[in-house]
């Protein structure tokens, strides 16, 4: 039986194995970075649960595919509201609440409800003390599945009551092996799985859309240009994307993992590690990068752009974070500037 999962062998036998021995857990937690598949996963063991044929998930039945298009009442997956301007603020005790009343009762339509929390660090406080009063008694008939990229910001008391699945980045190849089956040629299914660090889904959206690459390599090019730009430049560029942030606080980001990318692409470099590059199509640039930069200011940068991520999806103010984050890019034949 395949649940079509790229690299996730393990965790998929884990449940498999415990569906065939009638041992499936209350609760789950799944953790893995972003798009490696843990909603995907989490969708498979809710249609094992409920699928009518013998060789489950089918995938073909009603049940399967109802959940596999999202209308099917006895599965729901909880995730962050978005609020005003976009900006996140985390599930709530009230989504928690809705979801004490609903699991009370039985399933609708299926043998088993499934509620999906995605992601469930987002749960703020209140609401995971929530959370953790209907784990102590779970309902009869109901499986909970909280998906992670990082479970320290999760209660230990919750955590102790999940079963924990941990999904893993799958190899390089993995990723080039479904790309090539989906019809992405070649060369560009070889790039984007390097650039993928192994995540499927973000190599399928890559291929789906042109201009996204197209994007991406304008993203690479302002990284690049960081090196070369005066304290005043700087300060204009984070005055020019606080505003954006605002208004698709998404773009940013991917703007921001851009940077990263493209600088612990340098970092490899300087370390003579070029084979674990990910910007494979742009070597002679990283190579020029890697040599007149200084190798702490750019590993600085690196974890300096992981911050700041972390930051603004916090609220923090944005043209603070990123006039932090900007006066401490790599400077190319002078110090790095400091404030
Ligand atoms: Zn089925």
């Amino acid at each position: 039986m395949t649940w079509g999962l790229i690299g996730q062998e393990r965790a998929v036998a884990a449940l498999t194995g415990a569906l065939a021995g009638g041992r499936i857990a209350h609760a789950y937690l799944f953790v893995g970075p972003e798009r490696v598949g843990k909603h995907t996963l989490a969708l498979k063991l809710a249609q094992a649960l409920n699928c009518e044929r013998e060789e489950p998930p089918c995938g073909e039945c009603n049940p399967c595919r109802r959940i596999a298009a999202g209308v099917h009442a006895d599965v729901q997956t909880v995730t962050v509201e978005e609020g005003e301007e976009g900006v996140q603020k985390g599930i709530h005790i009230s989504q928690i609440r809705e979801v004490e009343r609903v699991t009370a009762l039985k399933p609708f339509e299926g043998r088993s409800r499934v509620v999906i929390i995605d992601p469930a660090e987002e749960m703020n406080a209140a609401a995971q003390n929530a959370f953790l009063k209907t784990l102590e008694e779970p309902p009869p008939q109901v499986v909970f599945v909280l998906l992670a990229a990082d479970e320290s910001r999760l209660l230990p008391t919750i955590r102790s009551r999940c079963r924990r699945l941990e999904l893993r980045l799958p190899a390089v190849a993995d990723v080039e092996a479904v790309l090539l089956e989906r019809g992405v040629d070649g060369e560009q299914g070889r790039l984007l799985a390097r650039l993928s660090r192994g995540r499927v889904g973000w190599a399928l959206e890559m291929a789906d859309d042109p201009s996204l690459l197209e994007r991406r390599r304008e993203s690479l090019s302002r990284a690049r240009a960081l090196a070369t730009m005066s304290v005043a430049e700087r300060l204009g560029l984070a005055e020019r994307l606080a505003p954006e942030f605002r208004r698709d606080p998404v773009a940013l980001l991917a703007e921001l993992e851009a940077w990263r990318d493209w600088w612990r692409d340098v970092l490899l470099v300087q370390a003579g590690a070029e084979d674990g590059v990910a910007n494979v199509d742009r070597l002679a640039e990283l190579r020029e990068d890697g040599a007149r930069l200084r190798r702490d200011g750019v590993a600085a940068f690196v974890r300096a752009v992981g911050e700041a991520g972390r930051y603004l999806g916090e609220n923090a103010q944005p043209r603070l974070v990123l006039e932090t984050l900007l006066l401490g890019a790599p400077a190319a034949a002078q110090p790095a500037p400091r404030r």
